[in-house]
């Protein structure tokens, strides 16, 4: 590049002169299209091509990392690789746009670009450019990403290609590819594809699109006590709320966690990251019921209670740190809905606790369906809630079945959404066959309310309060 710089004097020089066939062939804009068309358009054995003069650009547009056109007053060039090789293209600018990946080029939508650099087309004074040891104009630049840009050098005379290329923001610019500004645009079209894999989970293009963009967002950004809400920041990092501390977990383009609105939380607004959530209030109902002193006594056994808890802690203190769905979550059994999750429990007149799940009767070998795609993390008989499962769907979610006659699966398996993994049942404490169903996001039961037939990603509207 530097011994190009010191020989441009020599050569301009040349070509004010006379028409320097020499200068215009080694150090045309097009490079190689000046010999392409010399083969393509002459027939076999004519004499040889006259030398294009040099060509100035009028314009250009990259259309994605890939694809892009330079236009001549006479002309237009197509590049297929990010600007290294151009080739002259049938037709006009438009057409050159047709070949494009069109979704490529919308997910960068999906991507802030950032303001300044080197500036925008258009701007007056020109912007001018650092290559090498030299600096000089340009026309026009375009960045696609907040760090790969072009730039159309004023003059022709000023790159041996007719864009610059930059991976680093507009701080260095190149003429024609190198192996790190290659690299560069490989590794952001990798991040489109974590961009395209994490827009899949929304339920538009237009809500991911507001909700990727974003610095903050809480979806929903209002919840009420037993609610989730799931936390997407565009960096790495915590959250604290409510003394507790939440790690930000990469997925897609952005980084995640669960929200647990315990039953407890106050209504008011919270700061989280540059947002505000809402937690308006919730009334929950109160149910009485009788069971046999037998039944109540088992509850009195505290060590065996104890010891399955610990299993079940161990089981839910380790999820997959990705989102292992992507459809919605649906219901496992089409029961008759007994209890409703946050029911205040008095069993035989004494308080007992809240019900922090859905009971849902049905037959005795009924079915259960997984609710979503997860790894079993916990399948066994305990003593509570008899036959159980945990399944975890990744990023601390787990949903929990008890009671069940029998368990079709065990720990560790992977599961699809609607796989059967056991069967209705009353084993433990239970008072008939029935599915108690709940989830728990970072060890805190929420609403499975909230999942049916959706996703967390889909819960940009707070959900329904039902009335009474
Ligand atoms: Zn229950």
């Amino acid at each position: 590049m530097k011994s190009k710089k010191r020989r441009w004097p020599l050569l301009v020089g040349a070509c004010l002169l006379a028409a320097c066939a020499v200068v215009a062939i080694g150090k045309s804009p097009f490079g190689s299209f000046s010999s392409w068309k010399a083969v393509k358009d002459m027939p076999a054995a004519a004499t040889p091509a006259p030398t294009p003069p040099p060509r100035e650009a009028l314009e250009f547009r990259m259309v994605d990392l890939d694809h892009g056109w330079v236009k001549y007053a006479d002309g237009v060039a197509a590049t297929e690789d990010g600007g290294g090789q151009w080739q002259p293209a049938t037709g006009d600018a438009a057409a050159a746009e047709t070949a494009v990946d069109s979704s490529i080029a919308e997910l960068l939508s999906l991507e802030p670009v950032a303001e300044g650099g080197v500036g925008s087309s258009g701007s007056s004074p020109m912007p001018t450019v650092t290559l090498g040891a030299a600096t000089f104009p340009v026309k026009q630049t375009q960045f696609l990403t907040p760090r790969i840009g072009w730039a159309l050098p004023a003059s022709s005379k000023d790159a041996k290609n007719p864009l610059l290329v930059t991976a680093d923001g507009g701080q260095t610019w190149v003429d024609g590819m190198t192996p790190e500004v290659k690299e560069a645009i490989l590794k952001e079209k990798s991040h489109l594809q974590q961009l395209a894999k994490e827009r899949e989970l929304y339920a538009t293009k237009e809500a991911a699109k507001g909700i990727m963009s974003a610095k903050w967002k809480l979806v929903p950004e209002s919840a009420a006590p037993g609610d989730a809400v799931l936390v997407r920041s565009a960096e790495p990092g915590t959250i604290t709320w409510l003394n507790k501390t939440y790690t930000l977990q990469p997925y897609g383009a952005g980084y995640f966690t669960y929200l647990p609105i315990s039953m407890s939380a106050k209504p008011g607004k919270y700061p989280i990251g540059d947002q505000t959530l809402t937690i308006v209030p919730k009334k929950f109902e109160t149910q009485y019921l009788k069971v046999t002193s037998e039944m109540e006594s088992m509850k009195q056994d505290t060590a065996r209670i104890a010891a399955d808890q610990k299993k079940i802690d161990l089981a839910r203190s380790k999820s997959e740190p990705e989102f292992l769905f992507s459809g919605p979550f649906v219901k496992p059994i089409e029961g008759i809905l007994t209890t409703p999750y946050g029911y205040t429990r008095y069993v035989n007149g004494k308080y007992d606790s809240a019900h922090m799940a859905v009971d849902l009767a049905a037959k005795e070998g009924t079915p259960i369906k997984a609710t979503n795609d997860g790894v079993v993390a916990l399948a066994e008989s305990l003593y509570l809630t008899g036959n159980s499962i945990y399944l975890d769907h990744g990023m601390g979610l787990f949903s929990q079945y008890a009671h069940l006659s029998e368990l079709r699966v065990k720990t560790g398996d992977r599961v699809k959404q609607g796989d059967i993994i056991g069967l209705v049942g009353t084993t433990g404490f239970s008072t008939g066959p029935h599915l108690h169903f709940t989830f728990w996001a970072h060890n805190v039961q929420v609403n499975p309310d909230l999942f049916w037939n959706t996703t967390p990603f889909r819960w940009v509207q707070p959900p329904a309060q039902p009335k009474g």
